[in-house]
């Protein structure tokens, strides 16, 4: 049976290491980090997020700011938030959790938020400087993936990895972090012809589709390295699971992530890492 590698576990340790820094800067800068959530409307799974990045924000010791708008609210009067939150000094940090009511452009709150404080790592210009191999704050699951592979003692370099979704927030940054540590990458997605085929070739499989039990044992190589990001509903049992089969693959594969447990709180994790190295980056201007 493969390793479950536990996202809660590690988790926890990432947190206790920003615990530790945040004490610091107290003492060094007369303040702690500052991260504001912004949440529009009542959707449960977004309540949750909300609720969770808050909890984490009090374990390391930063101060947070939910700040709940209905879902009527207008893009106008949330573009103007933002705009706010952007001039002031005593906010590091700021998102939006997503997804925004139809009537809000998602790519324009998300433009609109200051690069310095963009902790999701979403804003274009932190994308282009990804993509472009320069400084900028890593997107949160993709980081949480690598780091999760790292703490499982999974070798990167030269092996063959293949990410099933390409989606901005996931698939995309994902593929792109496990090229820049020398995997060799395919991108996999909808209308990837005979998809079996192409993760059984995986040393390292990344799969972020958002479809219960997707992958089964049948197409993953026996030793391969299974990270599960997928977030969905067990149809016949209302539970939380991820886009893999975990109880068949976990036989097949060498290291798997449970879901939950597993890449979610590795995703929070890190992005209390990015709201202190936004603060950071803000004391050393
Ligand atoms: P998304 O934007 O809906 O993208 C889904 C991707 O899956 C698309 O690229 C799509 O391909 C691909 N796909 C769909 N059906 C497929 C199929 N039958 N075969 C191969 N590929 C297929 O979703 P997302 O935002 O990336 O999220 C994916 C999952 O991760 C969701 O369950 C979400 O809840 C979860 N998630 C978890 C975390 C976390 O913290 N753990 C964070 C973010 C997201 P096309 O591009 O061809 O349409």
């Amino acid at each position: 049976m493969g390793e479950i590698v536990s996202g809660t576990a590690l988790a926890k340790k990432v947190k206790q290491g920003v615990a530790e820094r945040v004490k610091e800067c107290e003492a060094k800068y007369g303040r702690v980090p500052h991260l504001v959530v912004i949440l529009v409307g009542e959707d449960p799974g977004s309540v949750s997020y909300v609720t969770g990045k808050a909890r984490d924000c009090g374990e390391v010791g930063f101060k947070n700011t939910t700040l709940k708008y209905p879902d009527t609210v207008s893009e106008e009067e949330l573009l103007a938030k933002i705009a706010e939150l952007n001039s002031d000094d005593n906010v590091d940090g700021l998102l939006v959790q997503l997804p925004l009511p139809k009537h809000i452009s998602e790519a324009k709150v998300i433009e609109a938020i200051a690069k310095e404080k963009d902790v999701d790592g979403f804003h274009p210009l932190n994308v282009a400087a990804l993509w472009q191999k320069q400084p900028c704050l890593l997107p949160c699951t993709p980081q949480g993936i690598i780091m999760m592979l790292k703490e499982a003692g999974v070798e990167i370099e030269g092996k063959k990895a293949v990410v099933i979704g390409r989606s901005n927030i996931v698939g995309l940054p994902a593929s792109k972090l496990l090229l820049d540590h020398n995997a060799t990458v395919t991108m996999a997605h909808s209308r990837t012809k005979n998809l079996a085929e192409v993760t059984r070739e995986a040393d390292i499989l990344v799969v972020a589709i958002g479809k219960p039990k997707f992958v089964t044992a049948d197409m993953v190589k026996p030793g391969a390295a299974v990270m599960d990001v997928g977030v969905n509903r067990n149809p016949e049992t209302g539970k939380l699971c991820g886009d893999v089969d975990f109880e068949n693959v976990k036989d097949v594969a060498s290291v798997i992530t449970p879901v939950p447990g597993g890449l979610g709180p590795m995703t929070r994790a890190c992005l209390m890492v990015n709201t202190l190295e936004c603060f950071l980056r803000k004391q050393d201007k």
